[in-house]
């Protein structure tokens, strides 16, 4: 029989899982700086918190969840994004009654029965932060600045920031009153998951991806013409925000994002060549979900970033990450001298260096040709004269130089060249 990856899955074989450490480590390092800390919760959890966290009405919930009975016959799903069980951790260790905020940051896979298609997968990987206990509009520009800089820094171009405020639970009730009636005529020619999102959730119909659905919306009422005077201070006050610190923006009534927990702010970068996969990144402030899965309201703020679609636009753009497979030195060696290389190998990897050395017996010649494969930056030949005298010469690869040096003079040599 041959096994192949499930639909919807991948492999990410190196060198190319390069390129995902590096943006992770970039993340992580970015992350630190604004003082998220690092969150790890199970990849499984209880169905329910899913469907009162992500929201019953979603066609995460609705569709595209994993979901299994165990073997003591609870109802568990794989995780479809982050938030809900990072709330759940913030609630169940009592992080709610240390001092506000609290920040967090996860980098995750996350599992979607959806239908396989370039960038979007069942299994994909997300990078996200929540921040709990703030729901001053600063906190919301803190968070669009983390994600500014880390596209910034990956030198991203052609990325845009769209921003919306959805209104809270005092204003959107005369709003969605309003979005019905202006729908209601034009039912018909909405696709049948926005007919029934017409009663559960029209808010969503916004940002459906049918172009029918995209032609009715065009003129449909915009969330932001029936903020409340406190929705519309908070709007004002982020807007000026992100002009002072000249993070470029677009206004755009179409980001709703899909989930119900959304409250006043709503954003997403997006990429313009991605195609209709192109949202890399979405996010927005959750007031409501501490207090509807069992805890005191808190305000929030979060995102979630998908890695795959990240690579795919930066391998658009030509900017993924350089690859560093290369060893900084391959020991070759004649037979008789296998041992004093390999040894020596080890120490300079314990010293913290990039090398290799054979460990097939292959003849001095094959490991001459290996080598080379290698693109070794250096090339030591362990024999006769290197045992005697702890002496090495080493050659540059890139142009034939060849030093000599001790041992010990080697170690430091190559560390200074890393
Ligand atoms: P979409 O409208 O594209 O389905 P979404 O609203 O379902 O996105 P979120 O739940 O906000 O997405 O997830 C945040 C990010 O995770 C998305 O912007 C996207 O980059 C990524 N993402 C979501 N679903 C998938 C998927 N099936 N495969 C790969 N990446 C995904
Ligand atoms: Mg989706």
């Amino acid at each position: 029989m041959n096994y192949t990856a499930p639909r919807g899955t991948k492999d990410v074989l190196p060198p190319a899982s390069q390129a995902w450490q590096k943006v992770e480590m970039k993340f992580r390092e970015l992350c630190k700086r604004f003082s998220y800390g690092e969150i790890r919760t199970p990849t499984f959890e209880q169905t329910e918190l899913f469907a009162r966290g992500v929201g019953d009405a979603t066609d995460v919930v609705q569709k595209e969840m994993y979901n299994f009975e165990d073997k003591g016959g609870r109802a568990m799903t794989l995780r479809p994004e982050g938030t809900a069980g990072v709330v759940r951790a913030y609630l169940e260790h009592g992080l709610s009654s240390l001092p506000s905020p609290q920040k967090f940051f996860y980098i995750i896979s996350a599992f979607r029965y959806e239908k396989m298609q370039k960038g979007r997968y069942r299994e994909f990987e997300q990078m996200g932060c929540e921040c709990f206990g703030s729901g001053e509009p600063s906190a919301d520009a803190e968070i669009i600045s983390l994600l500014w800089i880390f596209f910034s820094e990956l030198g991203m171009a052609d990325i845009s920031l769209q921003l919306n405020s959805i209104g809270c639970p005092n204003c959107r009730p005369a709003y969605l009153d309003q979005l019905r009636g202006y729908l209601r005529p034009h039912l018909d020619e909405l696709c049948e998951d926005c007919q029934k999102r017409f009663e559960t959730n029209p808010m969503r119909i916004l940002d459906c991806k049918q172009e029918s659905c995209q032609a009715v919306t065009k003129e449909a009422p915009s969330p932001l013409d029936t903020l409340c005077p406190d929705c519309q201070a908070h709007w004002d006050e982020l807007l000026r925000l992100l002009d002072y610190y000249e993070i470029p923006y677009r206004i755009n009534k179409r980001i709703v994002r899909g989930l119900d927990y959304y409250t006043r702010t709503v954003f997403e970068f997006i990429s313009e060549n991605v195609g209709s996969q192109g949202t890399i990144c979405g996010g927005g402030r959750y007031d409501g979900l501490v207090d509807e899965l069992g805890g005191q309201p808190t305000p929030a703020v979060g995102f979630a970033l998908g890695v795959e679609r990240l690579l795919l636009e930066l391998e658009a753009q030509d900017l993924l990450p350089q690859l560093d497979h290369q060893p900084d030195i391959f020991i070759a060696s004649f037979p008789s001298y296998q041992d004093q290389a390999s040894a020596f190998a080890y120490r300079l990897r314990a010293a913290g260096i990039h090398a290799e050395s054979d460990i097939l017996g292959r003849s001095f010649k094959a490991q001459m040709k290996h080598a080379n494969r290698t693109q070794a930056r250096y090339l030591m030949v362990f024999g006769e004269e290197e045992a005697a005298r702890m002496i090495g010469k080493v050659k540059r690869m890139s142009d034939g130089e060849e030093l000599e040096m001790s041992f010990d003079e080697l170690v430091q040599f190559l560390l200074q060249q890393v």
